[in-house]
C-alpha cells in the first residue's frame, strides 16, 4: 500500500505479459486508439489532445514545461510539498522564471494569495499539484484551475497521484494539462507518462517564437504520432512501450468499467474510513482539515516516542507494505499509505491491523478492534453500494 507503485488488477497484468507486439501490429494500432480515446474520457476532457509517453510522471511534467515555456517566461508555482518543488526546478531547466508560493506542510496557500499574486504580475504558466504525495494535501483543483485562466495563465495540474483517484473535470474546469504517471491511481504498472493538452494550450505552443528546448519532448515530434494512432494508423518516432499500452488498454477500461462517479466515491469512502482508523489510533494526520485530505493516499505523523526506524522494521513483519516520508523537513515523523486503485476493504482492513501491530510493538498500547470499528463507519457504504 504504499502511493505508487500499486498493486495492478489481473487484466491489467494479464495483458502486460502478453507477447510483446509490434508498435505497427494491426490489434496494437487499435488498442492505442482505445486508449487515446479512453483518456479524454477519464479526464473528462473530449475536445483535449492526449499524449502517451514512455516514461515517468516527471516526463509528463518536464514535456508540459518544455513546450509551453520560452525562455524568459513567468511561472507560478503553487507548492504543496515536494512535487510543487521538482516542477519549480523543471521549469527554471527550460528557462522559466519562476515564483513559488510554498505551503507549511499540511497546509495550502489561500486562494486570496493566489489571486493577488496573479494579479500582480503576467504568468505565462501556473503549475498547482492536485494531491500532493510528500503530504497527502488535496488542492481545489477547480479553483486554482478557475483562477489561473481568469488571468490568462495556462494551468497546469500535476495530476499524478490523483488522475481516476479523484474527480477532475479538466474541460469544464478550464485546466490547460492535466498530466500523471501509469503507476499510480490509474493502476498500471510503472512506464508511460500521460497528459491531456486543452486545444489552447496547444495553440500557444504552436505559435512559439523558439523551438521548444528538448528533443524527446518536443509535442512537434510526438503530436504527428497521436494523431496518426487517433485515426488507427501506425506511425514511428521512438518505439511506443507496446506491452505497456496493452496493459493501459486494460487500465482505462477497468476504471471506465467501474463508472468514474462510483470509483472517485470508492476512493473517498476509503479514504475517511483510513484516516479515522488512524485517528481513532492517537495518530495526528499531516493534511491539516478533511476538505485538504486527498483520497488517495494518507500521511499520518508517527507519535511521540516512536522512532521511524522501529517502526518501520516492525512493520516488515507484518504482510503490509507502506511508505516512509518524502517531505525532506519532516521526512522521518511521518509515513505514507496509498488508498487507490482496486483497494477494498480488506486492504484497509490488513492496513489498519499492520500498522496497529506496529505501534504496539514500538511499546504503545493501541487497540486495532477499535480502529477497525471506526474505519467500519465509513467502508459501510462500500459494502452497502456492492
Ligand atoms: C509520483 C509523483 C510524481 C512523479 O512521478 P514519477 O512517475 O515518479 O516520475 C510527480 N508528482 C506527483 C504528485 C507524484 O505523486
Amino acid at each position: 500500500m504504499i502511493p505508487g507503485p500499486i498493486e495492478c488488477e489481473a487484466n491489467v497484468l494479464e495483458a502486460m505479459g502478453a507477447p510483446t507486439p509490434g508498435h505497427t501490429a494491426p490489434d496494437f494500432i487499435t488498442s492505442f486508439a482505445n486508449c487515446l480515446s479512453m483518456m479524454k474520457q477519464v479526464w473528462q476532457c473530449p475536445s483535449g489532445q492526449p499524449f502517451i509517453i514512455a516514461g515517468t510522471g516527471t516526463l509528463a511534467m518536464e514535456m508540459a514545461a518544455a513546450n509551453l515555456i520560452e525562455r524568459g517566461d513567468k511561472a507560478l508555482v503553487i507548492s504543496t510539498g515536494y512535487f510543487g518543488a521538482r516542477y519549480a526546478r523543471i521549469l527554471e531547466c527550460h528557462g522559466a522564471e519562476v515564483t513559488m508560493l510554498e505551503a507549511d506542510p499540511g497546509q495550502t496557500i489561500d486562494n486570496e494569495m493566489v489571486e493577488k499574486t496573479l494579479k500582480s504580475e503576467k504568468y505565462k504558466v501556473m503549475t498547482f499539484t492536485h494531491v500532493d504525495t510528500s503530504t497527502a494535501v488535496r488542492t481545489d483543483a477547480q479553483a486554482l484551475g478557475q483562477l489561473g485562466s481568469k488571468y490568462g495563465a495556462l494551468t497546469i495540474l500535476d495530476g499524478v497521484c490523483s488522475v481516476a483517484g479523484e474527480n477532475i473535470a479538466q474541460e469544464d474546469w478550464g485546466i490547460d494539462v492535466v498530466l500523471t504517471a501509469s503507476q499510480k491511481a490509474i493502476g498500471v504498472p510503472p512506464g508511460l507518462a500521460l497528459m491531456v493538452v486543452s486545444e489552447k494550450a496547444m495553440q500557444t505552443w504552436e505559435k512559439r517564437k523558439t523551438p521548444a528546448t528538448g528533443y524527446y519532448t518536443d509535442w512537434a515530434n510526438w503530436l504527428p504520432i497521436m494523431k496518426a494512432y487517433e485515426s488507427n494508423q501506425p506511425a514511428y518516432f521512438g518505439t511506443p512501450a507496446t506491452n505497456l499500452i496493452k496493459a493501459l488498454e486494460k487500465g482505462l477500461e477497468n476504471i471506465i468499467n467501474e463508472g468514474m462517479q462510483q470509483r472517485f466515491k470508492r476512493h473517498e469512502i476509503l479514504g475517511k474510513a483510513f484516516r479515522a482508523a488512524m485517528i481513532a489510533l492517537g495518530l495526528t494526520i499531516i493534511p491539516s482539515s478533511e476538505t485538504l485530505s486527498a483520497n488517495t493516499l494518507s500521511a499520518p505523523y508517527l507519535p511521540d516516542g516512536v522512532q521511524f526506524a522501529d517502526f518501520m522494521a516492525a512493520m516488515g513483519h507484518t504482510k503490509v507494505a507502506i511508505a516512509g516520508g518524502l517531505l525532506q523537513s519532516i521526512k522521518t515523523r511521518y509515513f505514507r499509505v496509498g488508498h487507490m486503485g482496486s483497494t477494498g476493504m480488506d486492504e484497509i482492513r490488513l492496513c489498519v491491523e499492520g500498522i496497529s501491530f506496529a505501534l504496539n510493538e514500538c511499546g504503545l498500547k493501541v487497540d486495532a478492534e477499535a480502529a477497525w470499528e471506526a474505519a467500519m463507519e465509513h467502508l459501510k457504504e462500500v459494502e452497502s453500494d456492492s
